[in-house]
């Protein structure tokens, strides 16, 4: 079978595998559809990826059809249409009965697509534990809505929560790429009363604003620190969340926070050792001033919420894709397109 692999540092292209084989309790699904994430981008042309094999397939965000279950599948059969979450745990270790299935084996390795086997750009994948991870598409939900509840949808959502919005909270959401864009929905969702919106694409200002920004910042206008102490009288946000920028970022979101105000970061860092934090503006360490940062969680039991939110019409993620492409093949540009982003851009999507 075909896959879109990493070959290299800064390469793709396509390669040839063996169809993945299922044990007792997996699934082998074909994609229905794909998208690529800015995470993939860091692990191609960013440093996150060098640990990788050169052949190893790429992509973590799918909706597919089941093809083949093992032994032990109870819940799915060949021809299920399912979300599948970019995330995969094994739920069977210590740090998954903590609460932190995203660390299962180690910082990060819930996520075994891409990271500790091939992803999902390809015509067959493998999804581990298939009765904890998969869901059934709802009736109502469009493949491009299903596609962004994986990975997008979690993890903007996280972000909020991470953040600890609360009903009647001001927040501020640095980013507003499709997971910034996730996170003011779920800020949104979550009771927030005032979101501010730091980003500048024109594409997502107008989606910011339908998913509820209360306030646009474009960074390029100046401080954006100055630019949310001023909207906000001097006194700064309750919760803030990172989707977006750089090693900075969450050193500003620190500045505008008020004191019990939590940052949820969920932005991908790296081309740094560590990041800056103003002694000052945490009350030379006494600010009571929480940072939490994490990988959005996925599973079963999360993904049939979140597509119960699109399903009962609370929020229509399927807004963010702005290109779409109808070809298996097609995942190669969508992927350079991510690579690129352009301006009009939010995110590509490849619905088969
Ligand atoms: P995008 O690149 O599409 O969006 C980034 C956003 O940040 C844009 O709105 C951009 O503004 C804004 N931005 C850029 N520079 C600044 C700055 N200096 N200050 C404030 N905002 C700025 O990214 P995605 O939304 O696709 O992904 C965001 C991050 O989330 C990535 O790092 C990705 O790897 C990570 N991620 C994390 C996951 C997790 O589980 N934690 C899962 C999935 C993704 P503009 O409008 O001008 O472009
Ligand atoms: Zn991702």
């Amino acid at each position: 079978m075909k896959g879109l692999a990493r070959i290299g540092k800064d390469k793709i292209g396509w390669v040839e595998k063996d169809r993945p084989v299922a044990g007792p309790r997996d699934a082998i699904l074909r994609p229905l559809a794909l998208a690529p994430c800015t995470s993939e981008v860091h692990m191609i042309w960013g440093d996150i990826g060098d640990y990788m094999p050169t052949d190893r397939v790429v992509g973590h965000e799918a909706v597919g059809i089941v093809d083949e279950v093992g032994s032990e599948v109870g819940d799915f059969k060949p021809g299920d249409r399912v979300i599948v979450p970019a995330i995969t745990p094994n739920y069977l270790r210590t740090p998954s009965q903590r609460g932190f299935a995203q660390h299962c084996d180690g910082m990060c390795s819930g996520m075994p697509f891409c990271m500790a086997k091939d992803g999902v750009f390809a015509e067959y994948f493998h999804v581990n534990d298939a009765d904890a991870q998969l869901t059934p598409i709802p009736d109502g939900v469009s493949l491009e809505q299903a596609l962004m509840i994986g990975d997008m949808m979690t993890t903007g959502f996280y972000g909020a929560e991470l953040a600890n919005v609360q009903l009647g909270s001001t927040v501020a959401v640095f980013g507003i790429g499709p997971v910034g864009l996730m996170a003011v929905a779920g800020a949104h969702l979550l009771g927030a009363a005032r979101i501010l919106a730091v980003g500048s694409r024109p594409n997502a200002v107008k989606v910011a604003r339908e998913y509820g920004a209360t306030e646009i910042i474009d960074y390029h206008n100046g401080d954006t620190v100055a630019q949310i102490m001023g909207l906000t009288d001097g006194k700064g946000v309750d919760a803030a969340i990172t989707a977006g920028g750089d090693v900075s970022t969450i050193g500003q979101a620190v500045e505008v926070l008020q004191p019990g105000g939590t940052v949820g970061n969920v932005n991908v860092m790296e081309h740094a050792e560590s990041i800056p934090i103003p002694l000052g503006a945490w009350g030379g360490g006494l600010g009571d001033k929480t940072i939490r940062g994490g990988l959005c969680p996925g599973g079963r039991a999360r993904m049939e919420r979140l597509a119960a939110l699109v399903r009962y019409g609370r929020i229509d993620p399927g807004k963010l894709v702005t290109h779409r492409f109808t070809n298996f093949e097609d995942i190669e540009e969508a992927l350079l397109l991510m690579h690129e982003k352009p301006k009009n851009l939010i995110k590509p999507a490849v619905i088969l």
